[in-house]
């Protein structure tokens, strides 16, 4: 947090994401951590500090509600794989290989790609091992950040080493919790992520409820992403996934499920009435060839909704932008054209992702009292001309639009650079982890 630090974001086309369809040329005005003023010909406060965004749009900083930094150095190394073999054959063997240093070195890789492509906001599932990395990572890349490690005690497949007894994996995960959760001014938040009912005993989805539920936290897992899991899932459980935890306390205001590709109307009902979070992964969904979520269907259901690019190894990028498009399109394939308007997959992107995240009403919006996450986007090609912005953010901009970014009131990319490490650095060290773990996977 910038203590009493005023910035001014001058001369945009502010979009605020408070009214449907509002934009007009103005000025957002920073005070510390949060949004003071949002207007036109903002007085300027004597040293403030100024980014010029003239010529741009000014949006909140976009949010993404799963993600899994971690998985960075798999990226382009686990191709034409549905989910369940590629996590056995790829991603739990790189997952149980992962050193300390590699670790860190993957997570400020996909955070620094995270924060210069305007997603100030993640929900992110770690491994079982070295999570304070990544912690330490968001720490000082600035993002803001709500994480926690994978928490797996059984499942085929699983490499011994990605297996933990029950109680060091949660005493773990209230360590984690007691460092981090409100860490730097609020901005770190902490997150129980059992990976999902396939690799975890009720007894374990149970223990990490009442550690959630008794430090309130978030609950972060995966459910009824793909055909056969579901299917497996029935058949040990004799429910739908959705409905199995939700038996379970995985479920309510404070639970995140990525994916709902495959669920029942019972369980959407039951998600709504219940608060349940649905992070949207079209890039990852249909990279495995998991299926589409059925989002309108969601939506009208009254079931909170955020996007999310998932990992690096099933997207291939973790661009807002890619899935924004996607959430625009897909849709269209089961509903009338248009069924998801440029301006609800905006919001899912910001307001509605916060929500989901558990920071509703005070993140996601450009208003006097919101936390200060704002994203600058400079006009490409595919701006022109001018219309509607949230036609021309959905449809036609991409990470390279993107040239100022605040988080929490600090400036963490300036003309489209990353001001809180050296871009180069975070690129070599992660090169240099890939080829240090391709001598123990040989894949890789
Ligand atoms: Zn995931």
């Amino acid at each position: 947090m910038r203590e009493g630090k005023a910035l001014l974001i001058a001369s945009g086309t502010v979009v605020p994401m408070t009214e449907e369809g509002l934009f007009f040329t103005g000025d957002v005005l920073i005070l510390g951590n949060r949004i003071v003023a949002v207007g036109t010909n903002l007085p300027r406060p004597p040293e403030c500090e100024v980014l010029d965004a003239q010529g741009c749009l000014v949006l909140p900083g976009f949010v993404q509600t799963h993600v899994h930094v971690v998985q960075s150095l798999a990226r382009h190394r686990a191709e034409g794989l549905t989910l369940l073999q590629w996590l056995t054959t790829r991603i739990w063997p790189y997952e149980a290989a992962l050193g300390k240093e590699e670790v860190a070195a993957a997570a400020r890789l996909g955070i620094a790609e995270l924060l210069t492509g305007g997603t100030t906001t993640a929900l992110d599932m770690g491994t079982v091992h070295h999570h304070h990395q990544v912690f330490l990572a968001a720490a000082q890349l600035g993002i803001r950040f709500i994480s926690g490690k994978c928490h797996m005690d059984r499942g085929e497949g699983v490499p011994e080493a990605l297996l933990e007894d029950r109680e060091s994996s949660l005493a773990e995960a209230a360590h984690l919790a007691t460092c981090w959760h409100g860490a730097e001014g609020g901005r770190l938040r902490y997150a129980v992520a059992p990976r999902f009912a396939l690799s975890c005993s009720p007894e374990l989805l149970t223990d990490c409820v009442e550690l959630a539920r008794s430090r309130g936290l978030l609950l972060h897992t995966h459910a009824s992403e793909n055909w056969e899991e579901t299917k497996l899932v029935r058949a040990i459980t004799g429910k739908g996934n959705v409905a199995y935890l939700a038996d379970l306390g995985v479920a309510g205001s404070d639970t995140v499920l990525a994916h709902c590709v495959h669920v029942e109307d019972s369980e959407v009902a039951s998600m709504a009435k219940r608060g349940t979070g649905v992070a949207h992964c079209p890039g990852a969904n249909l990279k495995l060839g998991s299926g589409i979520a059925d989002v309108p269907k969601f939506l009208a259901a009254g079931v909170k909704v955020g996007l999310g690019a998932d990992g690096p190894p099933c997207n291939n990028r973790l661009s807002i932008f890619h899935e924004m498009a996607l959430a625009g399109t897909l849709h269209n394939l089961r509903h009338p054209p248009g069924c998801l308007t440029p301006w609800r997959v905006l919001e899912l992107a910001t307001w509605r992702g916060a929500e989901v995240v558990g920071w509703g009403g005070e993140l996601g919006r450009l208003k006097p009292g919101f936390l200060a996450d704002v994203v600058v986007l400079a006009p490409s090609w595919s701006f022109e001309p001018w219309g509607d912005p949230a036609s021309m953010v959905v449809f036609g901009a991409g990470v390279e639009a993107v040239r100022h970014v605040v988080v929490d009131g600090r400036p963490v990319v300036v003309e489209g650079h990353l001001t809180t490490a050296n871009a180069h650095e975070v690129r070599q060290e992660a090169r240099s982890a890939a080829a240090s773990l391709k001598q123990r996977l040989p894949w890789l």
